[in-house]
C-alpha cells in the first residue's frame, strides 16, 4: 500500500482527552476517531489490527470445535424478561422501542438469545456438545467510559456459548476454552494470568478472568511471579479431556487474585515471590450450569429419555479492548511496537527523498519485490520531510523498517531495522533483503513475544 494513497489521518500533537498511552497513540496514529462518548470509528489502520486479533481468536475457537454465528445486535426484551435479567441488568442496558412500541435492547451479551435458538433446535443429547460463538458489537452504557476503546460503550467482543448435557461435560468445554484463551493471548505476544473470578450478574459458580499486566490497568492484581515466565501450551489436542484438565490445573496452581479477594496473610506466597501490579481484563469465562436453561426451559432428552436442562457456559474476549491492551503492553515513548502477528503491516518501506530518481527507483523496487514475496508492505512514498516520516513510522509501529536514502541508494543498498531495536541497523542489497526480511518475520512469529528483531 502506498502511504500517499492510504487514509492515515495522523496527529502531531497529543490529544488532551487521552489519559493513557494506548488511547493517545491510537488517536495520533489515525487508528480510531471518537463519535460519541465511548463510541468509536475504526479507521483503516485500526481496523486492520482489530481484524488480525479477531482472526487469531476465530482460528483458535474453530480448532476447539466451536462454530461461528452472527446474532443480531438488537434483541427483543421478552427473552430477557424470561430469564429475569431485563430488570436486573440496570442502566448499562440500552433499551429501545420500535415504531410499534415493542421493547428492544442493544445486546450487552447474548445468553438469552442463543439459548432461545438452541432450545428450539436441539432436542436430544446426541446433538451435544455445542459451542457457538460470534465476534460482534456489544453495547453497555458504562457509567464511566474511558481510556478510548479500553472501556467503551460500543465494543467488539467474541462471545461464545457452550451447551452440554452434564456438568462434567460442561467443565470439559470450560477447560477447552480456557486453554484456547492461553494460546490466543500468547499468539498476540501477551502473557495472560488466569485469575479465579466472581461471577457477578452473569451468575454461576466457576469463572476465570484473563488478565494482562500493564501499569495503566484498571484492576489491582496480586500473583505469583511464576506467571511471568510460564510457557504457553504448544500444539494441543482439544479432544483430549485429561490433557485439557491437566493444563488448567497447572495454570491455576499458582496464586493469583484481584484486589477484593486478596488477603495478604492468607495467600501463602512469600513476599519476595508475590507481584503486585495493575492488570487489564481481556477475557472472562464462566460455567453457570442451568441458570438460563432452567427458567428458559432449554431442555434435551438424555440417554434414558428424561428431559433435563442444558448445562451452559459463556466465554468472552474483548477484541476491541485487546487492540489497546496490546499497545499498553508493547510500546516506547515514540509509539507502538506491534507484535508481528497483529501488526497492521509487516514492513514499512521509507523513501527518505521522494523525487530523487535513485531513491524512487530503489524504494519502488523494494516495495514491488516485498509485495511479490507476499509481505504486506506500507510504502512511504509521500513528499514529506525525512524527519516527519521517521517520527510517523515510530508512531505506527510496523515491525520492520526498510529505509532508502540518497547515500544507500547510491550503492544500491537498503537499511533494515526493527521497530523494537531502532539503534541496530543492517545494510543489504535489495535482492538479499527480501530473503532477510522474510526470515526475520518468520522467526518472530515462531517465538513467544512475537517482537521482530534483526
Ligand atoms: P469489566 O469488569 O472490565 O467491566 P466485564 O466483567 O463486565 O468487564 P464481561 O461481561 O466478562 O466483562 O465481557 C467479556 C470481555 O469483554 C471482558 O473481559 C473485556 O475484555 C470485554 N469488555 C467488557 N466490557 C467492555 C467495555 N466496556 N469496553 C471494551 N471491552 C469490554
Ligand atoms: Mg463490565
Amino acid at each position: 500500500m502506498r502511504q500517499s494513497q492510504y487514509f492515515l489521518p495522523s496527529l502531531k500533537e497529543n490529544p488532551t482527552e487521552a489519559q493513557i498511552v494506548s488511547h493517545r497513540f491510537m488517536l495520533r496514529a489515525g487508528m480510531i476517531r471518537q463519535s460519541a462518548s465511548g463510541i468509536y470509528s475504526f479507521l483503516p489502520l485500526g481496523l486492520k489490527v482489530m481484524q488480525k486479533i479477531a482472526d487469531i481468536v476465530r482460528v483458535e475457537q474453530n480448532r476447539t470445535g466451536a462454530m461461528e454465528v452472527v446474532l443480531p445486535t438488537l434483541q427483543p426484551a421478552e427473552l430477557w424478561q424470561e430469564s429475569g435479567r431485563y430488570e436486573d441488568y440496570g442502566k448499562e442496558m440500552l433499551r429501545i422501542r420500535d415504531r410499534h412500541d415493542r421493547p428492544l435492547l442493544y445486546g450487552p451479551t447474548a445468553e438469552e438469545l442463543i439459548t432461545d435458538i438452541v432450545r428450539n433446535a436441539v432436542k436430544s443429547y446426541r446433538s451435544l456438545p455445542l459451542n457457538l460463538y460470534q465476534i460482534h458489537w456489544k453495547f453497555r452504557d458504562e457509567l464511566r467510559p474511558r481510556f478510548g476503546v479500553m472501556r467503551g460503550r460500543e465494543f467488539l467482543m467474541k462471545d461464545g456459548y457452550g451447551f452440554d448435557l452434564t456438568e462434567a461435560a460442561a467443565r470439559e468445554t470450560y477447560h477447552r476454552v480456557f486453554v484456547s484463551y492461553l494460546r490466543i493471548l500468547a499468539e498476540m505476544g501477551l502473557r495472560p494470568i488466569p485469575m479465579r473470578a466472581e461471577t457477578g450478574p452473569i451468575g454461576g459458580n466457576l469463572s476465570h478472568e484473563f488478565i494482562i499486566l500493564a501499569d495503566t490497568g484498571e484492576s489491582q492484581v496480586y500473583c505469583h511471579k511464576n506467571y511471568l515466565s510460564r510457557l504457553t501450551p504448544g500444539a494441543v489436542d482439544y479432544q483430549d479431556a485429561a490433557a485439557m484438565a491437566g493444563l488448567v490445573a497447572d495454570w491455576t496452581r499458582d496464586y493469583a487474585a484481584a484486589d477484593e479477594a486478596h488477603k495478604p496473610a492468607e495467600c501463602g506466597v512469600a513476599a519476595a515471590d508475590l507481584i503486585a501490579a495493575r492488570g487489564i481484563e481481556v477475557g472472562h469465562i464462566f460455567y453457570f450450569g442451568t441458570k438460563y436453561s432452567a427458567p428458559m426451559k432449554a431442555v434435551v432428552s438424555n440417554e434414558q429419555g428424561h428431559s433435563v436442562p442444558l448445562h451452559m457456559g459463556s466465554y468472552g474476549i474483548g477484541v476491541s479492548r485487546l487492540v489497546a491492551g496490546i499497545i499498553e503492553a508493547s510500546h516506547d515513548e515514540n509509539g507502538i511496537i506491534w507484535p508481528v502477528t497483529v501488526a497492521p503491516f509487516a514492513a514499512h518501506v521509507i523513501n527518505m527523498k521522494s523525487g530523487d530518481a535513485l531513491c524512487d527507483g530503489l524504494a519502488g523496487d523494494m516495495y514491488q519485490q516485498l509485495s511479490a514475496a507476499g509481505i504486506d508492505v506500507l510504502y512511504d512514498d509521500r513528499d514529506e520531510r525525512a524527519g516527519v516520516k521517521m517520527a510517523e513510522s515510530d508512531l505506527i509501529g510496523i515491525p520492520l523498517r526498510i529505509v532508502i536514502g540518497p547515500k544507500s541508494a547510491a550503492v544500491a543498498e537498503v537499511e533494515i531495522s526493527a521497530r523494537a531495536e531502532p539503534q541496530k541497523k543492517i545494510s543489504l542489497s535489495s535482492a538479499a533483503s527480501v530473503d532477510f526480511i522474510t526470515k526475520a518475520l518468520a522467526t518472530a512469529k515462531a517465538i513467544s513475544g512475537k517482537i521482530c528483531r534483526v
